[in-house]
């Protein structure tokens, strides 16, 4: 949710020459994709101001930059046709095996899959029932979830006809349970829950109910996408388009083979089902399964220490101002768990409040979205391209310094 109090609507100011990279600083060089200049400028053409992301992976600002690996894996496949049900077979099974669950699928994005999972749980195989949704006959299908659990995402499991019946503690949940109950949803990001991992997972396991779990955001760590279907939750979902860093118009769904079975019954390519306007294309398949693929071979501890050292690059460029100080922070996740830079400075010696020199940021060539905390800076590194940090860091100095009091 957090993500959601940043920036909202980006003024769009035409770009007058885009803008020259400086000279690529060593840093992070491998992490992300170079900035080769385009022979057609399709963001000058089209008047659309490209944006630098000194913040996290956020849909409204097309979510992350796909890697080399996946734009290859996409230009590489996209002059052949594919019989789609096979390669949702090979692509699917690949991923299973790579996350050690029984059956994967890829969706256009975690809010897809959320969809789909509860599709799957109301309909299993049954092919009058998938025809018939979002207009279940009878009660309506019940999804459990825990109070606090409640955040805007839970509408792509309505969208299905289902409603949320909310459950606090343990004894709540098993009191919940009756012949209506579908599934029991886990917002793994949630600020608070009265029910553990386990002993949702084991209440449901107790009743015969599917479990699903959000994870859109919540790598890094690498481990969590493993972690969840150990602790036997029954599906899983996690974003492509956000650190995973492959297409943003996908995502993956994974665990028992019954339900995902189930749930590409509720999907294209089939012509009618719910999901049928979530389609997934072969491109995003085989980015999909590129991007994961690149995700777990990863150096992480490397990707890490680039991280620690772009802040500590962007930090000692801001200190050179009087009374800036800044300091590496860590989110502590799940979702969004990186490292970024908190900048501070005395408010009588630079007189900017932070907000204002987020408006700086965001109205000058190039466009560069950061956040803030309370009153303190925050400049987000891991989507930054290596030649961005000078720039990043550049702008920020200069806005600083044109504050200082005289
Ligand atoms: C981003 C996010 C989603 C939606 O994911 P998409 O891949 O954009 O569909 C769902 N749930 C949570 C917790 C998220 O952070």
């Amino acid at each position: 949710m957090k993500r959601r109090n940043i920036l909202k609507g980006l003024t769009l100011l035409p770009l007058a020459n885009g803008f020259v990279a400086k000279a690529a600083t060593a840093l992070g060089t491998k992490s992300a994709p170079a900035a080769a200049a385009p022979k057609r400028d399709f963001f000058k053409e089209l008047g659309v101001t490209p944006v630098i992301n000194a913040g996290v992976t956020m849909t409204f600002l097309s979510g992350s930059l796909m890697l080399p690996e996946v734009l290859e894996a996409i230009n590489s496949t996209c002059h052949d046709f594919a019989n789609m049900y096979e390669l949702q077979d090979k692509v699917g099974a690949k991923i299973a095996e790579m996350l050690h669950v029984e059956a994967a699928m890829v969706t256009s994005g975690a809010a897809c899959a959320m969809l789909l999972g509860t599709a799957a749980a109301i309909t299993g195989t049954d092919a009058a029932k998938i025809k018939m949704l979002p207009n279940h006959p009878g009660p309506r299908p019940e999804v459990i979830m825990q109070k606090t659990h409640r955040y805007l995402f839970d509408q792509a499991v309505t969208t299905t006809g289902a409603k949320i019946i909310e459950v606090e503690g343990p004894a709540e949940m098993k009191q919940a349970i009756n012949k209506n109950t579908v599934m029991a949803l886990f917002f793994n990001a949630a600020d608070k829950s009265s029910i553990t991992h386990e002993e949702f997972v084991s209440i449901a396991k107790q009743n015969n109910i599917p479990t699903f779990l959000d994870a859109a955001a919540d790598v890094p760590p690498v481990e969590n996408l493993f972690k969840f279907q150990k602790i036997g939750f029954d599906l899983v979902t996690f974003s492509g388009g956000k650190m995973i860093r492959g297409p943003q118009s996908a995502g993956l769904l994974f665990g028992r083979k019954d339900l995902i079975a189930a749930a590409r019954l509720n999907h294209s390519p089939h012509e009618a089902p719910i999901g049928r306007p979530m389609k997934v294309n072969k491109e995003e398949m085989f980015g999909m399964y590129a991007a994961l693929k690149a995700y777990l071979e990863r150096d992480h501890k490397k990707e890490w220490e680039d991280w620690l050292q772009r802040t500590k690059y962007i930090g000692n460029k801001l200190e050179t101002v009087q009374t800036v100080k800044t300091q590496t922070v860590v989110d502590p996740g799940p979702a969004n768990a990186f490292p970024s830079l908190q900048v501070t400075w005395d408010p009588n010696k630079i007189k900017i409040k932070a907000d204002d020199v987020l408006t700086a940021l965001k109205n000058g060539t190039p466009s560069i979205v950061a956040n803030r905390r309370g009153d303190s800076l925050i400049v987000g590194v891991v989507l930054l391209r290596p030649d961005q940090l000078d720039i990043v860091a550049g702008r920020v100095k200069e806005i600083l310094q044109k504050a200082v009091a005289v």
